[in-house]
């Protein structure tokens, strides 16, 4: 089926268009095709994976060429985010749907008919009604995108009847071409996309699965509360989303975590809409830091800088797993998507699926419950496996990785743990079921295993077993999840039934007899960061708060929030996370300064370029003033140099940073490294730092026969500037050096 567009070059407009309004420099792969597509009126398919960049293949066409295109998006909260956000950055744009005050859609009404707008997002129930087809014909509609395509199909995760009716977009609007925009990537959702929506020979694009960004994790679940609250400790102030599969679990997590000081809430299906609204609003504007949800959260939620996805349980197949992780990390900077695996999820599911295929109205056909429990399987075995996540992930969705080591998941990373001679532990553990004659349950195993004193026990006299308290040293948790790993393992079995024992098979003597090694794994692992794993490439370019001051980018976060609620709209859509970063890498301290930073189009330049300006200078200038004259410095004296004292430059990010190490003894090199700056500027900070009103202690660079030697000099010569001490000095001492001898010479005397 895929027949990429033609490459063929892009009007110069469609790259002067994303750097005005959005302020990137360049496209992201099969952006500009899809965009080409759309110019020249072929129908298209584009599937990227989340985060890949599916909004401005549409966004840009109709404002490139003036058009007036239409988004059916199924979402009323996504399209009224994806306004707002457009709005601040300049582009004219609407949304109508059911439910909406009259006032207001008269008002798109009006827009439209004046041409004053360049997109409308609509629902599809309001798209199909008579009224508002007639209005588009009017307007002469020449391309209609449709969002989150996959919902059109059966086959989809997300099927949405509403959509079907989309087929009628080419018989009503036969010269208009269609555009279908989806995530989703099997083969079988594609085609049923492309047939329902009646795409004419459509261009498909289809990009690359994977997302480096994303560092995959599984663990084995032994504590759920005590695991959830560790990761996100590890993401302190960032954006989590952990995903439960019932309810009450997410209230109960919920409140747990917030008992443990993290800004927490729970949402679900369940919740009244008013509480689920404030839930979905408190996170978006970066009130709350984690939300605990059902796979009911998140489809309306855009927020781009969540830096982790934990499932709190295992999701019931492949295709959730990779739209709810997907959720983390759509700024492209890295983020993390840890699992907390456990068998007994999948026993659960199993019964899920059972139970909601006896409990349907309508008779669920053999066929579609023998789907769901594929789906589960890969599931399960992406769970259970110690494999490349990465590569399973891919290879899952019908694309080949192309590397051994993708420095991004637990089992490259080498983090996983494994239990101390595991075999033996197994051994034990599956002579214990052989002992107690294959007749328990796993809870009643760990209690004999642990030595514990239940009534069980004593009633069926396992207390004298030779298995009893064998394994006591471990934590029962731990010795549970062992035997739900024996189990995934296919080395137990267990019965059917409302009391499930477990059972031998042929592998449990195979392994009992020491003819097959095992390996079981701890819930406990070592973190590492993906840098330091051995070929580590795909983030080492990348962006991150690492190293970036702290002071500054708390206080543009701070401004961010006080100004996006101003505005009435959350602060990831004022400005992304790397549009903060690279402010505060670069500094910028003048609106000049500040072209081509990340996310800065003409508009937001002209909005925020001097207040953003303003709030960092004013940072750097309070930096300065407390680093380098923290206690000398007096209202009457100000800033001002004294006498023969070099005055300090323009308080940047850099030169704070340079004074801050210099005061802790930094060299230049290092200085020059951390600022991302030439030698020479290093060199030029540090003979500032020693025209300071203060005293410093200058044998941190220089010996004491330096020093002797520059000064000697200096009081011979008439007029002892660097040049003629260092000459005169036959070069026995580096220039640099003599510069900061003499600055700090000067300030001596001067104080
Ligand atoms: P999708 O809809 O495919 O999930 P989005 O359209 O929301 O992805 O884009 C994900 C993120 O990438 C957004 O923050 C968006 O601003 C950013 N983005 C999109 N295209 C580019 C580009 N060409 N250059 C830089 N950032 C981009």
């Amino acid at each position: 089926m895929p027949d990429p567009a033609p490459t063929r070059p892009l009007p110069p407009a469609v790259l002067e268009t994303v750097q005005r309004y959005w302020g990137f420099d360049s496209l992201r792969p099969l952006q500009g095709q899809a965009i080409a597509a759309a110019l020249a009126g072929r129908d298209s398919l584009v599937v990227l994976p989340t985060g890949g960049g599916k909004s401005l293949c549409y966004q840009v066409p109709p404002a490139v060429d003036g058009a007036i295109d239409v988004i059916v998006s199924p979402l009323i909260s996504l399209m009224k985010d994806q306004v707002d956000g457009l709005k601040e950055c300049g582009y004219p744009a609407a949304c109508l749907y059911g439910g909406m005050a009259t006032g207001q859609s008269r008002q798109v009404y009006r827009d439209l008919m004046a041409r004053r707008l360049n997109l409308l997002f609509v629902s599809p129930e309001r798209l199909v009604l008579s009224g508002t087809l007639d209005m588009l014909k009017r307007l002469d509609i020449r391309r209609f995108a449709v969002d989150e395509a996959h919902c059109i199909s059966h086959w989809g995760h997300d099927f949405r009847p509403e959509y079907r009716k989309l087929a009628l977009l080419h018989e009503e609007f036969p010269g208009a071409s269609v555009h279908a925009f989806t995530a989703t990537a099997t083969e079988r959702v594609r085609r049923d996309i492309a047939q329902q929506l009646h795409l004419r020979d459509p261009a498909v694009l289809v990009g690359c699965f994977d997302r480096p960004n994303l560092i995959y994790r599984i663990l084995p679940k032994v504590d759920v509360e005590q695991q959830a609250l560790e990761v996100i400790q590890r993401h302190r102030d960032e954006a989590v989303i952990v995903y439960c599969i019932a309810r009450r679990e997410t209230e109960s997590l919920a409140f747990w975590l917030r008992q443990h000081g993290i800004k927490a809430m729970h949402y679900h299906a369940g919740m009244e809409s008013a509480d689920r609204h404030k839930a979905q609003e408190a996170f978006a504007n970066d009130q709350i830091d984690v939300v605990v949800a059902t796979v009911a959260f998140g489809m309306g939620i855009d927020r781009g800088n969540v830096r982790c996805v934990l499932h709190a349980s295992m999701p019931k197949s492949l295709e959730h797993y990779q739209q709810e992780t997907g959720r983390a990390g759509r700024d492209g900077l890295e983020a993390e998507c840890v699992l907390l695996y456990s068998q007994a999820d999948v026993i659960r599911w199993e019964s899920l699926i059972e139970k909601s295929a006896a409990e349907a109205e309508v008779e669920v056909s053999d066929e579609v419950v023998q789907a769901q429990r594929r789906l589960l399987h890969d599931m399960r075995r992406y769970c259970a496996g110690l494999v490349c996540r990465h590569k399973f992930l891919s290879e899952h969705f019908g694309q080949p990785y192309p590397k051994d080591n993708c420095s991004a998941c637990d089992t490259c990373l080498e983090e996983t743990q494994d239990v101390e001679e595991s075999t033996v532990v197994a051994q034990k553990i599956l002579s214990c079921v052989a002992r107690t004659g294959q007749r328990f349950g796993a809870g009643h195993i760990v209690d004999v295993l642990q030595g514990a004193d239940t009534q069980a026990i004593h009633r069926w006299h396992h207390e004298g077993l030779s298995t009893y308290g064998l394994l006591k040293q471990m934590p029962k948790k731990v010795l549970l999840s062992l035997v739900y790993q024996l189990l995934d393992q296919e080395l137990l079995t267990r019965s059917d039934g409302e009391y499930p024992t477990l059972l031998l098979n042929e592998a449990s003597w195979q392994v009992m007899r020491g003819q097959q090694k095992i390996r079981l794994i701890l819930p406990r692992k070592k973190v590492r960061s993906r840098k330091a794993a051995a070929g580590a490439t795909a983030v080492e370019t990348e962006i991150s708060w690492e190293g970036a001051d702290r002071g500054l980018a708390d206080h543009l976060r701070t401004v961010r929030r006080q100004w996006a609620q101003e505005r009435g709209v959350p602060p990831y859509l004022l400005f992304q996370d790397r549009t903060l970063i690279e402010l505060v890498r670069r500094g910028p301290t003048s609106v000049a300064a500040m072209q081509g930073i990340y996310g800065l189009g003409s508009r937001k330049l002209a909005d925020f370029g001097e207040l953003l300006a303003g709030e960092i200078r004013t940072y750097c200038a309070q930096q300065v003033l407390s680093a380098a004259s923290r206690d000398a410095v007096s209202a009457e004296s100000g800033s001002q140099a004294g006498p023969g004292q070099v005055a300090p430059g323009r308080p940047t990010v850099a030169r704070v940073k340079a004074f801050q190490m210099y005061a802790q003894g930094a060299q230049p090199e290092e200085v020059a490294k951390a600022v991302g700056q030439a030698m020479s500027s290093a060199w030029q900070y540090l003979v500032e730092f020693m025209s300071q009103p203060r005293a410093v202690d200058i044998g941190a660079w220089v010996t004491s026969r330096q020093y002797e030697q520059v000064i000697k000099v200096a009081g011979e010569l008439s007029s002892p500037t660097p040049k003629a001490v260092f000459d005169h000095l036959g070069e026995s001492v580096p220039y640099q050096l003599v510069r900061v001898i003499l600055a700090h010479r000067r300030n001596v005397r001067a104080s």
